[in-house]
């Protein structure tokens, strides 16, 4: 087993637990090591405290795959932390009545870079890291054996791929090709998924549980859905018993599959009205022309990729969430989200309020909302804890 020897001092993250070390911790790495091998990891002082994956190109050259010296990192070892992993979330997607869903969440599951999502008979993965990478095959095998699928799909076209020296690739792993859009079931709702082109696998499984939680709010409402993708909110809303709901994206490949996943679920189109266009633009069209809303959903895309970004994208959240306060009917709803892990929910929070400052409108929040719950958090790695929502009122 080849060794990487840490500085003296920098083991406190392993005491902690943390899955990552930086490339600034590392004294010295015994010879020359592949992407993505297993090395045993040593303190200053000779101890040996983990296993992880060794990735030369990036700034977190170690995810730790278990903080035990003993332990062997092996196949074996892998499929007994994996199968652990999914005979859990199998069990929690059938009691929720979903055919889709996260199996595996990574660091969350102490599968560092792994995710792999279910639609239908078919899943998807993504291997973000280089260790992930490097057992691509056994994860591969391991799945196909425990989880009856017609077919496995990579999309491992995530940016992040590129800070880890990987390229970008996409396409069959195993079994047959996948349809160009899959039909899933999240409770009584219906969608359609293109796993080969759409956002991240195919459809924002995070915000399952939230667009029921939006539900009972929506009741005879004029509803705003900003950044609809495939109609998730919008649909929750037609169901909860919304009178119209006004659909927007800026892609119209967004807008045909929400069009469509409305049919899907029996309603009539007439009561849903889809607008192509940028979100900021149209609130303040919206605005100048005194057009009002009852609810209205903001779920944009990551303002904040990178601590560098935490200014500029509290200014945007700022921006939008008074757009959207001064759109509402006094009493009316505001559901706004951040999915930016560097965000934290006490600063969003503090956005939404300079935000309702600026409308001049007395706001409340009247409940926190959460990344599903197939989406974990380890309370040794807080990063995957990066979707926040708040139910608010108006007045
Ligand atoms: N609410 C969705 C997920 C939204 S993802 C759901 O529940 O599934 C973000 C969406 O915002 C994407 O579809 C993207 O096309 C769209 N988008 C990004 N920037 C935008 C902008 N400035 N104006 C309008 N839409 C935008």
């Amino acid at each position: 087993m080849k060794l990487i020897t840490l500085k003296k001092g920098r083991e406190d993250s392993l005491t902690r637990r943390h899955p990552w070390i930086f490339s600034g911790a590392i004294a010295n790495v015994d010879g020359e090591l592949q992407s993505g091998q297993t090395v045993a990891i040593r303190t200053s002082d000779g101890r040996i405290c983990g296993h992880g994956a060794y990735s030369p190109h990036s700034q977190i050259a170690l995810r730790i795959w278990t903080f035990s010296a003993q332990e062997e990192v092996s196949a074996d070892w892998m499929r007994e932390r994996l199968e652990r992993v999914i005979h859990h979330r199998i069990k929690q997607q059938e009691k929720n009545a979903n055919d889709c869903g996260r199996i595996v969440y990574a660091e969350a599951d102490g599968l560092p870079g792994l995710i792999v999502d279910r639609y239908g008979d078919f899943l998807v993965c993504q291997f973000l890291s280089a260790g992930a990478e490097y057992w691509k095959g056994t994860f591969v095998s391991i799945l196909e054996k425990a989880i009856p699928c017609s077919g496995i799909y990579e999309r491992s076209d995530a940016k992040s791929r590129g800070k880890e020296g990987l390229p970008v690739r996409s396409g069959v792993l195993a079994g047959e090709s996948p349809p160009d859009l899959i039909q899933v079931r999240t409770g009584e709702d219906h969608f359609l998924v293109d796993i080969r082109q759409g956002h991240k696998t195919g459809f924002y499984l995070d915000q399952r549980d939230n667009r029921l939680r939006v539900r009972p709010y929506m009741k005879a409402a004029q509803v705003l859905d900003c950044f609809t993708y495939s109609g998730g909110f919008a649909i929750s809303a037609l169901k909860g018993g919304a009178e119209r709901v006004t659909c927007m994206d800026s892609s119209e490949a967004a807008l045909d599959l929400t069009r469509r996943n409305i049919s899907l679920n029996d309603i009539d189109l007439s009561r849903a009205e889809l607008v192509r266009n940028d979100v900021f633009t149209a609130l303040r069209g919206y605005r100048d022309s005194g057009r009002n809303f009852d609810v209205v959903v903001l779920d944009p895309p990551k303002f904040a990729s990178s601590r560098r970004d935490v200014d500029r994208a509290c200014r945007g959240y700022k921006d939008i969430n008074m757009l959207a306060c001064r759109l509402l009917a006094p009493g009316g709803i505001l559901v706004t989200f951040s999915c930016s892990q560097h965000i934290s929910l006490e600063l969003f929070q503090k956005a939404v309020a300079f935000g309702a400052l600026d409308a001049k409108r007395d706001v409340q929040i009247l409940e926190w909302l959460h990344q599903a719950s197939d989406h974990p958090m380890a309370l040794n790695f807080p990063e995957g804890n990066y979707l926040k929502g708040l139910i608010c009122k108006v007045w």
